[in-house]
């Protein structure tokens, strides 16, 4: 069982931002600014280190950068926004279906990094 999973097949209701064949992204439930995004494959990979040595591992990379673009469009913020993967529970990962945050329209000067 897989939360993400039964967001994609429609199983769990989301707020729907961008979907196509390969991604479908949506608000975060518990978002920790204005606009925080989750982009997610629509196959099941645990995290991104599966993700990477998947043999679909390109396809939905490259899918899942253009839907990072695509969902910062939509939503107004292209010109300011942060991309977060958490990979591993020690980093805080907590559904382990690889997934990335789109965040902004917070104040993103304090920089971990
Ligand atoms: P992680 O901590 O794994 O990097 O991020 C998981 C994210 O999924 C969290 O920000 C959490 O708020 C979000 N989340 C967990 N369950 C649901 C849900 O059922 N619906 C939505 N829209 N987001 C969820
Ligand atoms: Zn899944």
């Amino acid at each position: 069982m897989c939360i993400f999973c039964d967001i994609v097949e429609g199983k769990i209701p989301s707020k729907k931002v961008y979907e196509n064949d390969y991604v479908f992204c949506f608000d975060d439930i518990n978002p920790v600014a204005p606009v925080h995004v989750l982009v997610v494959p629509k196959k099941h990979f645990d995290n991104i280190n599966e993700l990477a040595n998947s043999p679909e591992g390109a396809l939905y990379s490259a899918e899942i950068t253009k839907a990072v673009a695509e969902v910062a469009k939509i939503k107004g913020v292209n010109g300011a926004f942060r991309t977060i993967n958490n990979c591993g529970e020690g980093a805080g990962q907590t559904v382990m279906h690889v997934h990335f945050h789109v965040i902004a329209g917070a104040d993103l000067t304090e920089k971990l990094i």
